[in-house]
């Protein structure tokens, strides 16, 4: 059987622990031997990004602006313990903070549903995609302890040298204060990114903020989505007999509730951060929750939605099997394929993804899954194998 071939290298950023020794699995196992491989490699696993002084992951969120699509594997975000065990010169940050920042957008998740695993809540029928706009906010602020006594101010400076200035707070005791910003045009460009993929997907977009409370702040991200959409998605969206609508955060996470989903759900930075693991878990398992950064620069970074998997990393390095759901991780995968694929004309590859995406689901409907999804799945023949017996279950369905 010839090779499907490739014409532009997809960035792959290969990563830490458990993750990676599922990286190579996958690309042993499921891709290579059907598809001639073109990757630009960055190792963004925390040697060698201690080695690089981290340059490597500049780098390589560079190459994705390049290239267009590139693909991630999880990686460490070192802590304390982390800089003992890795013997660190430096705290270094997230990589994803780091690629999130060169890149801009907005990270969309969505979990993978499959038969036999029903989400903790009743009436969740289809997947619910988490849109999270990915800059700014808590994640790019500045803090400080105050002490007792402290008077606290916002001030800003315009290019003209006036003074804008407003009281935070007098403090009688001892506390925090924080400052922290956006931009119009991460918002615009988050509200576009959204708008364009709920018309991909087909799929009603819901947004909300504390606008009552938050009067300038979260209301410029409601003005920002209401004009962007009224001017430019509005008959689009009335074409496809999709729906937009704006309501206050507190709403939106009891219609969610409420919901069958088949949504888009646009969230704030920290909304979607926390969101997101509340809807993968109630879907049913971290392993099953796929992730996409989508950049108004064209670009795209396809990875999962969980981290390196610590725990049976340990057990691997011990000699232990271990049976690490690798799904998520795998979509990375066929994201990335898939939409190289598009941009390069390229339907072979596009089948393939599909394949791929469709024998992976066909695998655990037919009862053969991970530890994770044994414990969740109401299948009656489910027989629990190991990383790696998984993906070789996939590879012979293909
Ligand atoms: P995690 O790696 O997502 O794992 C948390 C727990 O969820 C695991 O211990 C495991 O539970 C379960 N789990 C997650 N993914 C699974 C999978 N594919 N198959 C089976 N079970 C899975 O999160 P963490 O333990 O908080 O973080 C570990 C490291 O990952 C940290 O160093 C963190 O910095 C990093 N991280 C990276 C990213 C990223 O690169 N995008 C995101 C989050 C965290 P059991 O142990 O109970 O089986
Ligand atoms: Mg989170």
């Amino acid at each position: 059987m010839s090779k499907i071939p490739m014409t532009t290298p997809i960035v792959e950023m290969d990563g830490d622990e458990m993750t990676r020794v599922l990286w190579s699995m996958i690309k042993d196992i499921l891709i290579c031997p059907y598809v001639d491989l073109k990757t630009e490699y960055y190792d963004l696993g925390l040697p060698n990004r201690e080695a690089t002084g981290d340059q490597v992951t500049v780098d390589a969120a560079n190459a994705n602006l390049k290239y267009g699509v590139s693909v991630k594997c999880a990686t460490i975000t070192p802590n304390a313990q982390r800089m003992e065990e890795y013997k660190l010169s430096k705290m270094w940050k997230s990589p994803n903070a780091t690629i999130r920042a060169i890149l801009d957008g907005t990270v969309f998740r969505r979990p993978i549903l499959v038969k036999g695993i029903d989400p903790y809540v009743r009436s969740w029928k289809k997947p619910i995609t988490i849109a999270r706009h990915a800059y700014g906010d808590i994640y790019k602020s500045t803090e400080l302890r105050a002490a007792a006594g402290s008077r606290a101010e916002l001030v800003v400076t315009a290019p003209d040298g006036s003074v804008q200035r407003a009281d935070i707070q007098n403090f009688k005791g001892d506390g925090i204060v924080m400052g922290m910003h956006n931009t119009d045009a991460s918002i615009a460009s988050f509200a576009h990114a959204c708008f364009k993929f709920a018309l991909e997907a087909r799929e009603d977009l819901w947004f909300g903020a504390k606008d009552t409370i938050s009067k300038t702040y979260d209301h410029r991200f409601k003005d920002i989505f209401a004009e962007i959409y009224e001017k430019d998605y509005k008959a689009a969206f009335e074409a496809a007999g999709i729906e937009y609508f704006y309501t206050l955060i507190d709403d939106v996470v009891a219609r969610v509730m409420r919901s069958e989903g088949g949504f888009i759900w646009a969230c704030k930075n920290y909304d979607g951060d926390v969101m997101s693991d509340m809807v993968a878990t109630a879907f049913g398992s971290l392993g099953m929750m796929s992730s996409v950064l989508v950049s108004p620069n064209g670009a795209w970074e396809y990875e999962a939605a969980h981290g390196t998997v610590t725990r049976h990393y340990y057990k691997h390095l011990k000699g232990e099997a271990t049976s690490t759901n690798s799904v998520a991780t795998i979509w990375a995968w066929t994201g990335a394929l898939r939409k190289r694929g598009e941009l390069d004309g390229n339907a072979e590859l596009m089948a393939f993804a599909d394949r791929l995406e469709k024998a992976t689901i066909d695998t655990i409907e037919s009862g053969v899954m991970t530890g994770d999804l044994v414990s969740l799945s109401t299948l009656e023949n489910k027989r629990k194998v190991n990383s790696e017996e998984f993906l070789r279950a996939i590879a012979s369905k293909m």
